[in-house]
């Protein structure tokens, strides 16, 4: 059944908070979204539209808000969820991989049993932006020897042109800015 949500109305509970976490950055706070049942539900369905239940084995949520959406994409799909994490959140044995950021680097891993070889996967964050964190999250669901059939996210900055950062994978968007 199509979604009743339009990308419009969850364009319009995105919520634009300037300054934070720093001078000069233009968060986009999805809470709104989440505590709205009709938009939080509707947002899943067209994050999901492209998958039938059974098409994915698992849905690799990026942390933290991708864990939101990514988990409740799991459940409709009938497919595994799991989690990519900062470094040294995990607790069993994980591969790693670094990224770079605007000032240093940072550190993404996957627990080493995390997909099967062949794995079906459709990965889900809240935004991309550069695409250093997805691609670094790419990088470990291929390790792993996983397929990601798309890469779908709440929001995407296009500005920034972090598409790019994932050559060869169909991405998705709802709002972009
Ligand atoms: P990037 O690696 O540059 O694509 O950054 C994407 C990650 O940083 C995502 O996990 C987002 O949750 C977070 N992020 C980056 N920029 C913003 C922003 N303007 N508002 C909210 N979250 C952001």
């Amino acid at each position: 059944m199509p979604s009743t949500v339009t990308a419009a109305q969850i364009a319009a509970a995105i919520r634009n908070v300037s300054d934070f976490p720093k001078p000069g950055i233009q968060f986009k706070d999805i809470t709104p979204v989440l505590a709205d049942a009709r938009l939080f539900a509707g947002a899943i369905e067209l994050l999901t539209a492209k998958f039938s239940p059974g098409s994915v084995d698992a849905v690799v949520g990026i942390d933290a808000r991708g864990f939101i959406f990514a988990a409740a994409a799991a459940t409709r799909l009938k497919a595994g969820f799991v989690p990519v994490r900062k470094k040294g959140k995990l607790p069993f044995t994980t591969i790693e991989q670094d990224y770079a950021l605007e000032y240093g680097h940072a550190t993404v891993a996957m627990h080493t049993d995390a997909l099967k070889p062949g794995a079906r996967v459709l990965l889900i964050d809240d935004l991309l932006a550069t695409g250093g964190t997805s691609a670094a999250a790419v990088a470990l669901v291929q390790k792993l020897g996983g397929t990601i059939l798309e890469a779908s996210f709440l929001i995407e900055l296009k500005f920034l042109d972090g598409r790019k950062q994932l050559p060869g994978i169909p991405v998705r968007s709802l709002v972009s800015y």
